[in-house]
């Protein structure tokens, strides 16, 4: 198993599995290594299918936002955090 291509249902790529975790609980996560060298982790339950090639569900955005910008400053249009309610780049209030 370990060395096989990890490929989501859209047909990307996603990378390597580099090692499986066995819990203790019983779950099994593969730990994968990505095309841009990050390892990644995908449970078992997202995996749809194992052949030449493991199949996870396209759903490359389980961390996505973690850049913490979700929106923009509606006056400069700098990149702002959602939550935030002042603008980090001109100050202005978002509200
Ligand atoms: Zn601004």
């Amino acid at each position: 198993m370990v060395g096989k291509t990890v490929i989501e249902t859209s047909g990307a790529v996603k990378g390597k599995v580099r090692d499986i975790i066995f819990d203790l609980g019983g779950g099994v996560t593969f730990l994968v290594q990505g095309t841009d060298g990050k390892d990644s982790q995908i449970p078992l339950s997202k995996v749809t299918g194992i052949s030449e090639h493991v199949i996870v569900k396209g759903e490359t955005a389980i961390e996505q936002g973690a850049s913490g910008y979700g929106t923009t400053c509606k006056f400069c249009g700098a990149p702002k955090p959602a939550e935030e309610r002042w603008c980090p780049s001109c100050g202005r209030s978002q509200t």
